[in-house]
């Protein structure tokens, strides 16, 4: 059933959240969406701390086409917020790094990747030395990129423009704490904020990032999000950034150019990795213990790099399977989640956006289907596993 008129309260005022309120003008809503957000400056939200890239090399489908998608809104940003809109989005492929036992897989990736509508492509040692000189190939033997959809952005810009838009058509961010969920026969009727406000709703959408499981947990629902700390580190090196791409180590580090240097990081050691709810100081000992290693080995000429400085964020990832939780619940049909993205929930905003709002006005989703990433596999306890995870 189709519903253009009725109420939203979305929890989480960040990129997933406001790029829902945004798709639902888009697609006719008219009714009142209010959007409740704890801290209007966002400076701890995922989106302003994240290294904002986007890339169509995935292992589950679904989540090619939600890039794609993203490029393709990210390319067009001024045919929807005009001349002046400007995310500074570098269309520049991931380049991901492979040892000689990966080639047979990677390549098997690559070409699902292709039919999933990806422009990758397969790259030998050899070619990776002809393209990229700077880069240490002795133990590599396959490394995969992308010629287009793939690339960075300033999440900042994005988040900006959308919220700006959003605003300007009528949807109300509230400055407030959602506290939990009301129900009332089976369906949420409200949201309950901390200084006691009850906001009634029909719909209810839960966009509440790394925090999102914190918000139902009080009607009995056990969201497998957690929140685990990423620090990201700006550094200076000796190294042209022309050209220089997305880069993915087989080690798990990571660098990317940005401004006058680049940005690099490295996710910490699994049995290290606990919930840091609270907890935004950088992880410094990285750098020493894995990072720099990883990376000077990788590309020689970071054994000289300067740290200008760091940050944490949280990554919000579903233990379940690293993969996003879109749709209603099974047995709320008006509660909307829309989060556990781990680590790639900017570049996958915008389809998120549309599809949560296609839910809404059209009762089904029409560009893209978002279903295999539905509450029920959580319910069932059947991850669909996310194998390149970051
Ligand atoms: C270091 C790092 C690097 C990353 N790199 C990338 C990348 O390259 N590409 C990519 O796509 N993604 C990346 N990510 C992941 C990405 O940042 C997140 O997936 C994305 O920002 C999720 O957006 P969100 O709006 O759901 O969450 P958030 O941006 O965290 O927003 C959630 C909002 O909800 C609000 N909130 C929480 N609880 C409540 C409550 N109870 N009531 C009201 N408001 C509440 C918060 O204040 C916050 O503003 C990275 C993340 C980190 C930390």
């Amino acid at each position: 059933m189709a519903h253009t008129s009725q109420s939203v309260v979305i929890i989480g005022g960040a990129i997933v959240g406001s790029s829902i309120a945004y798709f639902l003008r888009e697609l006719g809503f008219s009714g009142k969406i209010s959007v409740v957000e704890s801290d209007p400056t966002y400076q701890q939200s995922s989106t302003a701390l994240s290294a904002a890239a986007i890339r169509t090399q995935f292992g589950t489908p679904v989540n090619i086409r939600m890039s794609v998608f993203g490029a393709h809104f990210f390319r067009t940003i001024k045919d929807r917020f005009g001349e002046r809109a400007d995310i500074g989005f570098v269309e520049r492929g991931y380049l991901i790094l492979g040892g000689p036992e990966a080639v047979e897989v990677r390549r098997a990736a690559a070409q699902m990747q292709r039919q999933e509508g990806a422009d990758v492509t397969a790259l030998t040692a050899e070619e990776l030395a002809q393209h990229f000189p700077w880069l240490n190939v002795e133990d590599l033997g396959v490394a995969t990129t992308a010629w287009r959809d793939e690339g960075w952005f300033d999440a900042w810009s994005l988040l900006s423009l959308i919220r700006t838009a959003a605003r300007e058509r009528g949807v109300s961010y509230i400055k407030g704490r959602a506290e939990h969920v009301v129900l009332s026969g089976g369906r949420v009727v409200g949201v309950k904020l901390s200084d006691g406000t009850q906001i009634p709703t029909d719909w209810c959408v839960n966009a509440a990032g790394a925090a999102s499981a914190s918000v139902v947990r009080g009607i009995g629902i056990a969201l497998p999000v957690s929140a685990r700390k990423r620090t990201v580190f700006n550094i200076k090196a000796p190294l042209t950034r022309d050209g220089f791409p997305m880069l993915f180590d087989t080690s798990g580090a990571w660098i990317r150019p940005e401004g006058e240097g680049f940005i690099c990081g490295i996710a910490p050691p699994e049995h290290n990795d606990p919930d840091a709810t609270g907890d935004y100081e950088p992880a410094h000992e990285l750098l020493e213990e894995m990072l720099w290693p990883a990376l000077a080995h990788r590309v020689p000429a970071l054994e000289q790099l300067r740290v200008e400085r760091a940050w944490a964020g949280h990554y919000e990832v579903n233990t379940l399977d690293h993969n996003g939780i879109i749709g209603p619940h099974d047995e709320i049909p008006n509660l909307i989640f829309a989060t556990g993205f781990s680590g790639h929930g900017v570049m996958h905003a915008p389809a998120t956006g549309r599809g949560v709002a296609e839910l809404i006005t059209r009762g089904q989703y029409v560009e893209i289907d978002l279903s295999p990433l539905g509450f029920g596999r959580v319910r069932t306890g059947t991850p669909l596993h996310e194998t390149v995870v970051y």
